[in-house]
């Protein structure tokens, strides 16, 4: 979906809550209201930093706090289980005007993995840290710890010991909404800087270690003025192996693509064959947004100065869902 090009001093936030959406059968009324509410709170958080001409990074950050801070979303609070019973988070964080990027992987304990991210980009000499070395960093920068309490759901531990039953007995796992979810955002500020941030607890009965897109610059996360911001959210593994998000961005810059040709070149002709169900939320210089994906829903919502707040979950159109 593309939208139509802001003014000069205009903005555009476009966020994602995962494309492991629940299935359409499984979902109520009272769940569906939970989730665009979610959505709508991270772009309120975004947008507010926008609106007051604040930085394309800071609502880029702000979005994804939002998003982490909500357990309905596989990132931060709420985040999925490894096939050991744990939670390890993988984040990242890249700011277009000059492609300076920091992220994370396989921590668990700073309550917003985005803001270890932003800290590693910010006040080290990396780009990713890992593991207990990242935990050391966050700690030493005075980040916010919780205990696993806190970042533990009910729905995510069921669909851990679900995913273990059905591996056990050789089935096929159908739904989406049990393996898979990622949070992101991408922002132009009314400078017309880009940035993108994504966090996720990765895939349910991931192996120990397992790193997925997410933090991985030119797979799940990339920003650069000069071609666009992307999130990514869907099988890592492939988003990998095809450089997603990069991908996306070399089509604009050297074959000429415009945001939702790249963008969906990548997403539906080429992640879709090769197994990588998932899908993306992106905007360039003008403002044009792109929400492309290639299953059956993928949490997502966009904001410019002049419009409302718009929330999507399945293949329809984005609503203002309070007046929907
Ligand atoms: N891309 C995430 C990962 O592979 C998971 C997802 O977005 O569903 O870790």
């Amino acid at each position: 979906m593309t939208g139509n090009t802001i003014s000069d001093n205009g903005f555009a936030l476009a966020i994602h809550g995962g494309a492991g959406t629940i299935l359409r059968s499984k979902m109520t009324p009272e769940r569906e209201a939970a989730y665009h509410a979610g959505l709508r709170r991270a772009l309120d958080a975004g947008r507010i930093v926008l609106a007051d001409g604040g930085t394309a990074l800071d609502a880029v950050s702000a979005a994804v706090m939002a998003l982490e801070d909500e357990p309905l979303f596989n990132a931060g609070r709420g985040a999925v289980y490894t096939s050991a019973g744990k939670q390890e988070m993988d984040a990242a964080v890249m700011d277009g005007r000059d492609r300076s990027a920091g992220a994370v992987a396989g921590i668990c304990g700073p309550r917003n993995p985005v803001l270890a991210a932003r800290a590693i980009m910010e006040h080290s000499a990396h780009v990713l840290l890992i593991g207990e070395g990242a935990m050391e960093f966050c700690r030493k920068r005075g980040l916010t710890f919780e205990e696993p309490s806190y970042f533990y759901t009910e729905q995510r531990w069921n669909a851990l010991q679900e995913t273990l039953a059905m591996r056990t007995s050789g089935v096929e796992d159908q739904d989406e909404s049990r393996k898979h979810g990622t949070v992101g955002a991408v922002a132009r500020d009314r400078h017309g800087n880009l940035a993108a941030a994504t966090s996720t607890g990765g895939m349910t009965a991931k192996s120990p270690g397992r790193v997925g897109d997410s933090p991985v610059i030119g797979a799940g996360t990339w920003a650069d003025n000069g071609t666009c911001a992307i999130s990514a959210t869907g099988h890592g593994e492939i988003f990998i192996r095809y450089a997603a998000a990069h991908e996306i961005a070399s089509r604009m810059r050297y074959a000429g693509q415009s945001l939702e040709e790249a963008s969906r070149a990548v997403v539906i002709d080429m992640l879709a064959p090769a197994g990588g169900s998932g899908g993306i939320v992106a905007v360039d210089r003008a403002g044009n947004v792109s929400l492309p994906f290639n299953c059956s829903g993928m949490y997502r919502g966009m904001v410019r100065g002049d419009g409302k707040p718009l929330t999507a979950i399945y293949d329809e159109p984005l609503v203002d869902y309070r007046n929907a």
